[in-house]
């Protein structure tokens, strides 16, 4: 069975056509318009691009950055406060099943990734902010208001740095790429030398993901400090959750994983082993790198309309 996966993100509008073994058979991808209207427009585009080259595609997952309930999706990166999105795409006789992103993403690293064959996972990503989408007994759990998996503002450290929410020490405020950017900046400022100081493009001042790898090679000591730091922060933060969830499969995925990996995940690895209640031999309870890469979403999302489609729930 062919069907749509689609992701709605702040930035970038992607979509796919996903067959059943999970394989990609097309896709796209342009930039995300933010207005409601324009949104509809452009989703029905690609849809009807999809279904020029698979006219027999089943149904369209649509996964969006933001809380979703079954009536409406609010956003803060799309600035959206509760849009009735299905209603509006009404796509006639294809069916439409609107996640969020998170959620989405779990779902497709059970399917066909590092969590393929498990049931109860947790996986996290690592970006500007920091997320979760948790999957207990293979589907996905979304909580009384659809909010669960809102793991950014956890508390790890009550005398840590203050956060954007007026707290100290949550987990995004110590390890997500906006605090690793800020530590390292913080640590040139304080008269360490570094190799970001050479990498980072003027005009943009930001530290991308390649530059933070390209550091970890040259062994660079403050790109080595702050990721050293984060990543253990991150195992703290991962040994809590497993604590609260049993889960039997951790998957990281986001670009600064993607290219840091190597380095933090035997960190985040070692830190969260050491903070389980009760202990758990690693190969029981793997700590990944997501194997679907920036695709688990939109495979995820198709998954997810092609298993409503077949009556099976999620
Ligand atoms: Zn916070």
């Amino acid at each position: 069975m062919l069907a749509i996966g689609i992701d709605l993100g702040g930035t970038n509008l992607r979509w796919c056509v996903v067959d059943g073994s999970g394989e990609i058979r097309h896709r796209g991808r342009r930039p995300s318009p933010k207005p409601v209207p324009q949104v509809v427009a452009a989703l029905r585009e690609a849809v009807a691009e999809c279904r020029e080259h698979f006219p027999e595609v089943a149904g369209v997952g649509l996964a969006v950055a933001g809380t979703v309930t079954e009536e409406s999706v609010s956003s803060v990166n799309l600035d959206w406060q509760e849009v009735p999105l299905a209603r509006e795409l009404a796509l006639g006789d294809l069916p439409v099943i609107v996640e969020n992103d998170m959620n989405a993403g779990a779902y497709g690293e059970m399917r066909f990734g590092g969590g393929r064959g498990l049931q109860n996972l947790i996986f996290l990503t690592v970006s500007t902010g920091i997320g979760a989408g948790i999957i207990v007994g293979g589907r996905i759990y979304r909580g009384a208001n659809g909010l669960a998996g809102e793991v950014g503002h956890t508390v790890v450290d009550l005398n840590g740095l203050l956060c954007g929410c007026g707290r100290r020490g949550c987990i995004e405020a110590l390890a997500s790429r906006t605090a690793i950017e800020r530590d390292i900046f913080g640590e040139i400022r304080g008269g360490r030398s570094s190799v970001i100081t050479g990498l980072v493009d003027p005009d943009s001042g930001l530290i991308t993901s390649g530059h933070l790898a390209q550091a970890l090679q040259e062994q660079d000591p403050v790109v080595t400090d702050v990721l050293e730091r984060a990543a253990y922060h991150l195992g703290i933060f991962t040994g809590s959750l497993v604590n609260v969830l049993d889960t039997e499969c951790v998957v990281y995925g986001g670009g600064l994983i993607e290219a840091c990996g190597e380095f933090m995940l035997p960190i985040i690895r070692e830190t969260a082993y050491r903070h389980l209640i009760r202990p758990v031999s690693p190969d029981k309870l793997p700590i990944l790198e997501a194997a679907l890469g920036d695709n688990a979403t939109v495979i995820g999302s198709a998954m997810l309309a092609s298993v409503e489609r077949l009556g099976n729930g999620s």
